[in-house]
């Protein structure tokens, strides 16, 4: 007999569970279109592969992974692409987002290139982790984060693999329809997933008042001799199917805040993943379907097995809701869940609820804003809250835009499960009041981050600026140290050269002057040679002693030329 431990606080809330479970899962109609967000998943969209008029087959891969943490999409079914285009979807911004839309042609006909794995124990973990990534499996119990990621151990051993079935907000019944009709082929993702963890054991954690889905379980886990599984009954409170609360009440571990389950040794996937591992591997089927809860002010309130991307409205219809009627949808619990805008949103890979119009007066809702009133700080929201936050601190702070006392108080570790909320005697809407902090303080990070690349850019370039213009100055430096001993060398050359000439000069001066020259060819001159010197030089010396230098002789041919 396994202990069991508890978490802080924690509401008992009533289920609405009966309506939805009193007929077997069947399959939706065939929408006429499908609507397929990029965007399913905890980490970066996927990039559409397919343009419009492109014909696709059922199971074939539309849009591959964008990064290392995303997940690719798969055609629902057969058809056409129709457009690549905005469009309504779930999300708290009501903002739309790139969709792949699908005209579907009846024919639902599976594409050929599909490859189930025979034996997955004779392939490597990391090949199984492969598979999955290329399934598109994320968690489906409504966070979304890319399954083959959260199946890898990276170095940690990994003592537990629990298989989370509580399912512990009202209304929602798909998980326990699923552990009901499909536990075989649960337990087998689970051996699968197991295996790729190389987890030591295994437990199927699951509320006690879900007395037939444990029964099924058990028989079943008992079939098949895995020893290494349990399956073990938690009580009904709620939170108990959040991940820390259901891992401290089946281990009595407590995840680290900030931390990861696997710090801890465990790991935990939501039943409804397990089984989409199972058909991936054993059937080689992406995921393109899922059990849905149609719930709340539908004339049949039940669980359907939904291709991925069939609007909402067409649901709600099938179930026997009104489109002229619907006043408030929201795709998800009532404590946790998130309202839509508009009901042509599709189903995704994480809704796991349609909520029509509710109305009951035992769950938040937004109308309870007009309501609310002083708090008269009674306590009871910090006695509810089973991460042991003090939610009156955190709504003050929160109220005040004191960011950063906010975060002294944890506001991170809130996981907006909600109890607070519903044990509020004022009506204080605080979770929204969490979420209006939680998305500003995002926004501020955001804005310091892009202010931080933007300065680091900034600064970057001045420094290579710097950098730059000091290795220009370096160059030339070195240039010019290159250069000067060559021009030392050129000019001493030149100046030895002139001090050369210098004093060939002066000594041929001070010869002259000394000795006098000696014309070389006045020795032995012939008798002729030495009359005609003889004769010049009488001509030179009358020359000289003549009034008739160059000047007389023209002023004397000036003269005689006059009349
Ligand atoms: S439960 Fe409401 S009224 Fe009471 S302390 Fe908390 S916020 Fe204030
Ligand atoms: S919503 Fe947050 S603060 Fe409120 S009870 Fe849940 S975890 Fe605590």
């Amino acid at each position: 007999m396994r202990r069991l431990f508890q978490f802080h606080g924690g509401v008992h809330l009533k289920e609405h569970k009966k309506d939805a479970m009193s007929q077997p899962v069947q399959a939706a109609r065939m929408p006429k279109q499908l609507v397929l967000p990029l965007q399913q998943h905890i980490g970066a969209p996927a990039e559409a592969i397919v343009t419009a008029g492109d014909k696709v087959s059922k199971g074939q891969l539309i849009a591959r992974p964008g990064s290392a943490i995303s997940a690719p999409v798969h055609a629902s079914s057969s058809g056409t692409v129709a457009a690549i285009s905005e469009h309504p979807v779930s999300h708290p911004s009501h903002l739309n987002a790139p969709c792949i839309i699908i005209d579907t042609d009846g024919e639902d006909r599976w594409c050929t290139d599909r490859h189930p794995v025979a034996n997955y124990h004779e392939l490597p973990p990391e090949k199984i982790r492969e598979h999955i990534r290329d399934a598109g499996i994320v968690g489906m119990g409504g966070a979304g984060f890319p399954a083959h990621i959260k199946l890898n151990p990276d170095d940690h051993v990994v003592d537990t693999l629990i298989l989370n079935g509580a399912e512990c907000e009202p209304y929602i019944t798909c998980d326990e329809m699923l552990l009901r009709e499909r536990a075989l082929e649960v337990i087998a993702g689970l051996r699968i997933m197991r295996y790729a963890l190389q987890a030591k054991r295994c437990i199927i954690g699951i509320e006690n008042n879900k007395a037939v889905a444990f029964h099924v379980l058990q028989e079943q886990v008992r079939n098949t001799g895995a020893d290494f599984i349990e399956v073990i009954q938690v009580p009904t409170v709620y939170p108990t199917g959040g991940e820390k609360q259901l891992i401290r009440v089946l281990t009595g571990k407590e995840v680290p805040a900030g931390g990861l389950p696997l710090d801890i040794g465990v790991v935990c996937h939501n039943v409804g993943t397990a089984y989409a591992v199972y058909r991936a591997i054993e059937l080689a089927e992406p995921l393109i379907s899922r059990y849905v809860t149609i719930a709340g002010s539908v004339a049949h309130a039940r669980n359907l097995e939904v291709l991925i991307g069939t609007p909402v409205i067409d649901l709600i219809e099938e179930c026997g809701g009104n489109r002229n009627t619907l006043s408030r949808v929201i795709l998800g619990g009532p404590m946790m869940g998130t309202a839509l805008h508009n009901v042509t949103a599709p189903v995704t890979k994480t809704t796991n609820c349609i909520l029509v119009n509710s109305t009951v007066g035992d769950v938040p809702l937004p109308s309870r804003d007009k309501h609310a009133m002083p708090c008269i700080r009674c306590g009871n929201c910090a006695i509810a809250c089973p991460i042991d936050l003090l939610p009156q601190q955190l709504y003050w702070y929160a109220r005040a835009k004191d960011f950063d006392k906010v975060q002294d108080y944890h506001l991170f570790d809130c996981i907006e499960c909600g109890c607070c909320d519903y044990v509020c005697p004022s009506q204080i809407p605080l979770v929204h009041y969490f979420r209006y902090a939680k998305t500003e303080i995002w926004a501020q990070q955001h804005e310091k981050t892009l202010a931080d690349i933007a300065r680091e850019r900034h600064q970057f370039r001045e420094q290579r600026l710097e950098r730059d213009k000091r290795e220009k100055q370096e160059r030339h430096k070195k240039k010019r140290a290159a250069l000067k001993p060559a021009g030392n060398a050129a000019s001493k050359e030149d100046e030895a050269k002139k001090a050369a000439i210098q004093a060939a000069m002066d000594r041929a001066k001070t010869k002259r002057e000394s000795n006098g020259i000696e014309p070389k060819n006045t020795q032995s001159l012939t008798a002729e040679q030495q009359q005609k010197i003889n004769e010049a030089d009488a001509r030179r010396a009358e020359l000289k002693n003549s009034p008739t230098n160059k000047q007389d002789v023209q002023r004397d041919l000036l003269q005689d030329n006059n009349p």
